[in-house]
């Protein structure tokens, strides 16, 4: 399920593999994320010749990117080139959107059931569905009451047209820092609402420079070799220095020379950023001192001021001109924590101290029901009809290794839960899970074995083992709301969801079980 770079690369290579595949997509269009975030302003913050399969050399070496990160745009289109390239689409069945899969236990194959009624059966279930693909159900309070238009940035309607528009943005996320910007250049007024703010570190994207790709392309494998031995599934020139370490002047031309360069660069300021409070705590004064120097309205720049969780605990957010963006006399902030949201009206918003907002358009840039949306969404029914949605909603999705669960048997998750996922260049993790799936199918086949699936056992351990080395850091320290554990939706169960040890000691959890012949999975 799914065709976004993970259900792309996996077609390819299970085809060739011999295999029989289908993929099933809801969306019109191949890309996943990228077709479904058509948003003003959306862009990856990893570099476009990184954020790309190094699989196939000589599609690495035809390939024109033409910015440092990519827009939204331009990686659809590379997704739909793939696409066609490799003829994926005759095995693709767009607009079919699956709603449950139930194991039979006497034919030891999945049966599939999708919207439209159809059904298909399957050995294999491989869900790349993605962590981000189930926007977070609407939570604001008499929404109903607005008069207006309400668009969402996931499936963003493509003749959206707000030029002169009085517009209103919900959420300061990744996505309301990307769209912020981009809206304010063309609407009338925007009011943007605040809850809890984020560091906002600028993206500085700009044209690559003459030779550059080229400069690149000559050297390419060596760079994805690079980017694999990197923790975070892309080389950074990261600092082998801690920040306590070094006086206070060096700290601060550090950080100011990775803040200029910008991008998530400026994370590898120092080693200890994620582990040292002192050190996250200095890294958290510098991006203040910024948020004060480029606002010049003292008491919105005061609001914008993040100052309750460690920087990196919520998803650190890389736009362009955001904070610049308050300055222009069409945008205001509006500071929904110590005054909170209280209700829609027919013209816009009001909150408990009585004040109203006004605008015709509601833009929400909420989020998403991260890692198990689009899982607990389905009627997913494993051995004795036990029901996967019961079970996560109870106790999380626990899974060995992030790839399967005990009691739903040849049913694979890539890049999901349990893996760095998230916490890494994401095409690095779905290239290292592809090929490990790939070999353990192969590997099944080869001594004619049936099933695969975690044993119970190596599944509470891997589950703690996420958990305790999260807690080796501070990505699970104050009050972020994050959704990396669930706590952006209220009653989700909260736990660490991705793998903070990141895909280098990943890969060796991966190769020790693969060479101790699976190691932690139960093969029949
Ligand atoms: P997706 O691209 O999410 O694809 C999953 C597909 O499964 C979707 O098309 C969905 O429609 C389909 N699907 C789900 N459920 C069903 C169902 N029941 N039936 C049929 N189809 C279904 N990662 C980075 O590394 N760097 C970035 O800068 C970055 N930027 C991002 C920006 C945004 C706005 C978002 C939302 C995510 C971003 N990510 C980024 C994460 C991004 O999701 C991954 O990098 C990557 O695109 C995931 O690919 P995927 O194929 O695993 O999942
Ligand atoms: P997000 O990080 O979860 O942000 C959602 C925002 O909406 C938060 O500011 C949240 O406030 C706010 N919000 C939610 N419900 C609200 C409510 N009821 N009232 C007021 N505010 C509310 O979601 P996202 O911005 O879509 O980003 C999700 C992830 O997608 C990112 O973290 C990143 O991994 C990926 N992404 C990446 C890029 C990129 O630059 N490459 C771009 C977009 C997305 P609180 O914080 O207070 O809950």
């Amino acid at each position: 399920m799914g065709a976004g770079f993970s259900g792309l690369h996996l077609l390819h290579r299970l085809r060739g593999d011999g295999y029989s595949v289908r993929v099933l997509e809801s969306a019109p269009e191949v890309g996943g994320t990228w077709y479904w975030n058509r948003y003003p302003g959306a862009r990856c913050d990893v570099e476009s010749v990184d954020y790309s399969y190094s699989w196939d050399g000589d599609l690495q070496q035809e390939w024109e990117w033409t910015e440092k990160y990519p827009a939204q745009r331009d990686i659809l289109a590379y997704l739909s080139h793939v696409a066609d390239r490799f003829d994926l689409r005759k095995d693709v069945e767009l607009e079919t959107t699956v709603t449950g899969a139930t194991w039979d236990e006497s034919t030891s194959r999945w049966s599939v059931r999708t919207e439209d009624g159809r059904a298909y059966a399957a050995q294999f279930l491989v869900m790349a569905v993605g962590c981000l693909s189930v926007p977070k159900e609407v939570d604001l309070p008499g929404l109903e009451h607005f008069g207006g238009q309400v668009l969402r940035t996931w499936n963003w309607p493509e003749d959206a047209e707000l030029a002169g528009h009085d517009v209103c943005v919900i959420g300061t996320g990744s996505t309301g820092a990307q769209v912020v910007p981009a809206l304010a250049e063309v609407v009338a007024r925007l009011t943007v609402v605040q809850r809890t703010p984020n560091f906002v570190i600028p993206t500085r994207n700009r044209p690559l420079a003459e030779g550059e790709l080229e400069a690149v392309k000559a050297e390419y494998p060596e760079r994805r070799r690079r980017n694999a031995g990197h923790s975070a599934g892309v080389f950074r020139s990261d600092n082998p220095k801690n920040a306590m370490e070094v006086d206070a002047a060096e700290r601060q031309a550090t950080f100011q020379e990775r803040w200029e360069g910008g991008g998530i660069n400026f994370l590898g300021s120092f080693a200890d950023l994620m582990f040292d409070q002192a050190a996250n705590d200095a890294i958290c004064s510098f991006v203040r001192e910024k948020i004060g120097e480029i606002v010049e309205d003292q008491k919105v720049a005061e609001l914008l001021k993040p100052d309750s969780y460690p920087l990196g605990a919520k998803r650190p957010v890389v736009a362009t001109d955001y904070y610049e963006t308050f300055n222009r006399p069409n945008v205001s902030l509006v500071d929904v924590r110590e005054n909170p949201l209280e209700a829609f009206t027919e013209s816009g918003l009001a909150l408990a101290n009585g004040e109203q907002h006004d605008f015709d358009t509601l833009v929400l840039a909420t989020g998403f029901d991260a890692f198990t949306g689009a899982f607990t969404k389905m009627e997913i029914r494993g051995r004795d009809g036990v029901l996967l949605r019961d079970v996560w909603q109870e106790e999380g999705p626990k899974t060995f290794l992030g790839l399967s669960s005990a009691g739903f048997p040849n049913m694979l998750m890539p890049a999901n839960a349990g893996s760095p996922s998230v916490l890494s260049n994401m095409v690095t993790s779905i290239e290292q899970h592809v090929s490990w799936i790939a070999d353990l199918l192969a590997e099944m086949r080869a001594r004619g074995l049936r099933t695969v699936e975690a044993e119970p056992q190596a599944q509470e351990k891997w589950v703690e083992h996420v958990e305790e080395v999260a807690h080796m850091t501070l990505w699970p320290n104050g009050d972020s709301g994050s959704w990396y554990r669930g706590a952006n939706i209220a009653g989700k169960p909260q736990l660490f969801m991705p793998y903070a040890a990141g895909v280098v000691e990943y890969g060796k959890a991966l190769e020790k079980s693969a060479k101790s012949g699976y190691e932690g999975f139960v093969l029949a």
